[in-house]
């Protein structure tokens, strides 16, 4: 027993009986001056913090990304010149479920990456679908009030979803994907992940174009339908922590190959989409993705809690030669992520070790809880900026070059002159028989228990796709619900004139 360390209370003093409280008498009640059982039911009850209110159950490990291809033109970001390593943390999660959701379940993926540069971390805080349900940040609380209890039943509410859904048309081509195969990948190693968003890359010189983040999963697309899922449900829970952490522990790294698209200033001006709207894409035929490197996963967290539950990504955290773009949401995400975080963890959740970056942090923030790291300005003295005494200084050549924008400020109708059918068109074109059979099937069971009005108001949306969208899912909602067309009038179904 002489080499095991000697159990302490925080407070760092030797624990003499861990077995049995201080009571009085053999029989008598526990004193309360037995400080180690109060420490103990204390922490107890502080153990948990504030699941995520989205993205809540989720899986992570860390890796390396290595760049191989030169895009040295575009960005000067340091993490992407030819050659560089950076290590990274990369956390998958579903969207909806609470943190003790099943893994199997379909819906969207999170796909957060914090690479720890040498300029700071630089977080992409994308999904495994390219485009979003909404383009306006505006809608996106009442969108995920969908996706959550019912405020009365407290069970999630298919209706409140399709409700949303056929009401917000610009959902369609998510809503398209989700109800695919790809809404319900067998285990994260198996899914792409997009950044999503329009970003931007700026060189040395000052010069911007815009760029889309693509990370192709080397180990092929594998999904589960909904019948193999719900019979895997019933075994474990936990499917994806069981792939992803065992699969890294026997030595088995998952890759994905690293691609980016670029625009310049001048083509965002000139196509038919807005390049800014979060449920489109830029067409691969028009916007040929550029392979530029390797992401691997090959390390599991030693402390799941403190490593993949605390970790806080935003994309607020970018990095001189990555920018933002007008994309409303993710102006939205700037905001929310570090706010959630705050709340969440704490002030200085950037200070716990898995949100630290590996590069020297230099600011005036001061004091605040659980401040245990100091001064960080770099000089005792230097508490204040300006300051005559040595603490750290902007840096201009970290500037970003300006965002060329111009237009009245005013709630422009996101809808007018927006198409929101024509690329679900070609996503569902490319499905085959199979695809777009069980993408049929996979609403009809989603529809369940929704009212006739607002399932035929989402059918007129998939009519608009295709009319064969609209008739297959028709007939599967027929074959799983008996359904039957309703006979209520174009009015009362609420859809608005394409
Ligand atoms: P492409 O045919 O060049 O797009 C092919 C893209 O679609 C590839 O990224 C491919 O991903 C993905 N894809 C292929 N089959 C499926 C499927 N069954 N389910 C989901 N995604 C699939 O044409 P476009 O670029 O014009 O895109 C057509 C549609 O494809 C879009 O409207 C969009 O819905 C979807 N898509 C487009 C992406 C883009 O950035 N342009 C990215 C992802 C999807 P992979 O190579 O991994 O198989």
């Amino acid at each position: 027993m002489a080499d095991r360390p000697t159990l302490t209370t925080t407070a760092g003093a030797p624990v003499s009986d861990n077995q049995n409280s201080r009571t009085a008498g053999e029989r008598g009640p526990v004193l309360l001056d037995d400080y180690q059982l109060l420490e103990k039911l204390a922490h107890q009850n502080r153990e948990r913090i504030p699941e995520r209110v989205v993205h809540a159950k989720g899986w992570g490990a860390f890796g390396t990304l290595k760049i191989t291809g030169d895009i040295s033109k575009y960005t000067k970001a340091k993490a992407l010149q030819p050659g560089t390593e950076t290590p990274l943390l990369l956390r998958f999660s579903t969207v909806a479920g609470e943190l003790g959701a099943a893994d199997a379940e379909r819906d969207v993926r999170g796909f957060a990456l914090k690479f720890y540069t040498s300029e700071g971390n630089w977080d992409l805080v994308g999904n495994n679908t390219p485009v979003f349900f909404v383009r306006d940040p505006l809608k996106f609380p009442d969108f995920i009030h969908t996706q959550k209890r019912h405020p009365r039943t407290n069970m999630r509410s298919t209706t409140a979803m399709w409700d949303f859904w056929s009401l917000s048309p610009e959902s369609l081509h998510q809503v398209t994907i989700l109800m695919s195969d790809r809404g319900l990948p067998v285990a994260p190693m198996y899914m792409n992940g997009y950044g999503s968003h329009t970003y931007s890359f700026w060189n040395d010189a000052g010069e911007r174009v815009w760029v889309k983040f693509h990370f192709k999963t080397q180990q092929g697309h594998k999904f589960y339908t909904n019948a193999e899922a719900e019979t895997l449900i019933g075994k474990s829970r936990e499917t994806y922590q069981e792939e992803l952490f065992g699969g890294i522990e026997r030595g088995e790294f998952p890759k994905w190959t690293v691609q980016v698209q670029i625009m310049t200033e001048t083509q965002a001006e000139q196509t038919s989409y807005n390049p800014f709207d979060l449920t489109k894409v830029w067409p691969h035929g028009e916007f040929p993705p550029l392979e530029i490197g390797v992401m691997e996963l090959n390390r599991n967290a030693d402390n799941y809690f403190a490593e993949i539950e605390q970790a806080a990504f935003s994309p607020s955290n970018v990095v001189p030669g990555i920018g933002h773009s007008p994309d409303k949401m993710l102006q939205a995400r700037v905001f929310s992520y570090a706010d959630a975080h705050r709340y969440r963890l704490g002030t200085h959740y950037e200070a716990l070790p898995v949100n630290q970056p590996k590069c020297p942090v230099h600011n005036y923030h001061k004091d605040g809880q659980m401040n245990f790291f100091g001064q960080k300005s770099g000089n005792v003295d230097a508490y204040y900026e300006p300051n005559s005494f040595s603490g750290a200084v902007e840096q201009p050549s970290a500037k970003e070059p300006p965002l060329k924008l111009s237009g009245d400020a005013d709630r422009y109708n996101h809808r007018i002159g927006n198409d929101d059918y024509g690329q679900v068109t070609a996503l569902f074109n490319l499905f085959d028989a199979g695809q777009r059979s069980r993408l049929f099937s996979n609403i009809a069971a989603a529809m369940d228990g929704v009212p006739g009005a607002i399932i035929e108001r989402q059918l007129v949306h998939f009519q608009r796709v295709h009319p064969e969208y609209e008739a297959g899912v028709r007939a599967a909602l027929k074959e799983a619900h008996g359904y039957e067309a309703s006979t209520i009038s174009q009015e009362e179904k609420g859809v608005a004139a394409e």
